[in-house]
């Protein structure tokens, strides 16, 4: 097995951005040409999540206000408590969520359905520079 490392970053403006990052990993893969593998995609942080969705107005507004349901802004944190950064609504949404995800290649062709983007969401409290990084095993 064979692994490449690739890299980019995202500029984010914090506060449960949703940044969709699909082209960012086509552009990537695709330029390796290769047949099959499988595309890790990986953020570090613990404020910040990878995940799918179909990226469109609604779900958009959707999905943060389901995290609000889940982790409320406005909740006392014992994370605040220690802390005094005013975040642990973030550090709760990305431990639910998750940051990373996996893509197939498959003949050529990563397997995304017509209606799903790898999307970077960021949960901080501010405006952030991700990284993003793409394990690709074949
Ligand atoms: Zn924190």
């Amino acid at each position: 097995m064979t692994i490449i490392n690739e890299k980019f970053t995202v500029n984010t403006k914090g506060n449960t951005d949703i940044v969709d990052i699909t082209n960012n990993i086509k552009n990537l893969v695709y330029r390796h040409s290769l047949t099959n593998a499988i595309v890790h995609v990986y953020v570090a942080g613990s404020t910040v999540s990878v995940t799918n969705i179909e990226f469109e107005p609604g779900l958009l507004v959707d999905l943060p206000e389901a995290l609000e349901n889940l982790a409320p802004i406005e909740k006392e944190y014992h994370h605040d408590a220690t802390w005094h950064d005013g975040n642990g609504y973030a550090h709760i949404r990305a431990s639910i969520i998750g940051n990373s995800t996996m893509v197939p290649l498959i003949e050529g062709a990563l397997q995304l359905g017509q209606w799903q983007q790898v999307v970077l969401i960021d949960f901080d409290n501010k405006a952030r520079i991700r990284t993003v990084h793409l394990i690709i095993e074949y």
